[in-house]
């Protein structure tokens, strides 16, 4: 599954004229690979020891050239830094209230909330974005310890 993405990911760059280098590909694999929805920090701690001489900023702007290519998409937070996501197809997201843990689940995309919204306000409806919030079940665990 994931070498699935992966060729397709560096396809898809391939055909937009993105050099593909070997810290991009790395980064495209870890964010394939990894569930956690990283930040561009966690990207750089998790490779910083195979490519010693790449910094964060090199990594966010790897980010944006995927961004741009369609093939991540970067979920904002408002408060600390982003969270990248490797966009397949549609999922939408649980999130901890606690450790801020974000966790993928499929769902039939709400597509007639998208046709209502547009039919209700006339615009033209780009995409939405649903989350859900609640503990999960390691800080559900942790709370029942401490008690
Ligand atoms: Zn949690
Ligand atoms: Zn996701």
């Amino acid at each position: 599954m994931t070498e699935m993405h992966l060729r397709d990911a560096l396809d898809n760059l391939k055909s937009t004229g993105v050099r593909i280098t070997p810290q991009r590909h790395a980064i495209l694999e870890f964010l394939i690979q990894s569930m956690i929805h990283p930040t561009a920090d966690d990207i750089y701690r998790a490779l910083e020891g195979k490519f010693p001489n790449m910094s964060v900023a090199t990594v966010y702007n790897n980010l944006r050239v995927f961004r741009e290519a369609g093939l991540v998409k970067e979920l904002t937070y408002g408060d600390s830094s982003s969270r990248f996501d490797f966009v397949t197809n549609d999922h939408y997201h649980i999130i901890c209230d606690d450790c801020g843990k974000i966790v993928d689940f499929h769902y039939p995309g709400l597509d007639e909330v998208e046709h209502l919204a547009s039919h209700v306000t006339g615009f033209k409806v780009n995409s939405h974005r649903m989350e859900i919030y609640g503990t999960c079940p390691t800080c559900v665990t942790q709370a029942s310890k401490v008690q």
